[in-house]
């Protein structure tokens, strides 16, 4: 997606250890113009597909998630990453956060997501993919089902990528980075 990739070489900061910081437009200040066209990529993508609903991880997953579901007009869960004292009947699983090294619970309410639903997961980054396959084990283990996973931005040198094609899971990024390096960033094709 070009208007995506000419803003992250614009706006992007990249660091060594392969971070790229885009919180200017994307994880803490938020360009809506920007995420509307992001979503009518995804909406291009995969807007065949016969889904029901638009699930998210909290908190950078939710802004293109929500534009995703507004033009679909769908409804859009977002799963969270702390077992709310309040909730019940929920179900819920562990993933594994390689920045903190730590194992944390997510979790979703079996009221908006169970055996009726079929839903595509959106979020922003995709790197060892850690977060991802928790998300799949969750709608596994709530009985919907998976029908592709969207992400606006791919760090094609780490894992997460060939992880999730493995398990035969619909990948779609808008913009994959093969390298970052302070002050480098490189695009696939
Ligand atoms: P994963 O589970 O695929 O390794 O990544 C989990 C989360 O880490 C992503 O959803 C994203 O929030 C965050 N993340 C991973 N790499 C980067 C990065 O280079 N920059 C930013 N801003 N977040 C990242």
């Amino acid at each position: 997606m070009k208007l995506l990739k000419d803003r992250i070489l614009k706006d992007g900061k990249s660091f060594d250890k392969g971070i790229l910081k885009v919180d200017s437009f994307i994880n803490h200040q938020m360009d809506p113009i920007l995420m509307k066209s992001i979503a009518v990529e995804f909406v291009r993508r995969f807007g065949n597909l016969p889904i029901n609903k638009i699930i998210t991880i909290e908190a950078s997953g939710i802004a293109p998630a929500i534009m995703t579901g507004y033009l679909l007009e769908l409804p859009v869960v977002f799963v969270k990453k702390a077992k709310p004292k309040t909730m019940e009947n929920m179900v819920s699983t562990t993933a594994y956060s390689f920045t903190k090294d730590k194992e944390y619970t997510i979790c979703v309410s079996r009221d908006f997501l169970n055996e009726n639903d079929k839903v595509l997961f959106i979020d922003d980054f995709l790197a060892n993919g850690n977060a991802a396959i928790a998300v799949n084990d969750l709608v596994k283990e709530a009985g919907a089902q998976l029908y592709g996973m969207g992400f606006i931005i791919e760090k094609s040198f780490q894992e997460g990528g060939k992880r999730l094609r493995k398990l035969n899971i619909h990948v779609e990024s808008l913009a994959q980075i093969k390298e970052l390096g302070n002050n480098k960033i490189i695009f696939e094709d």
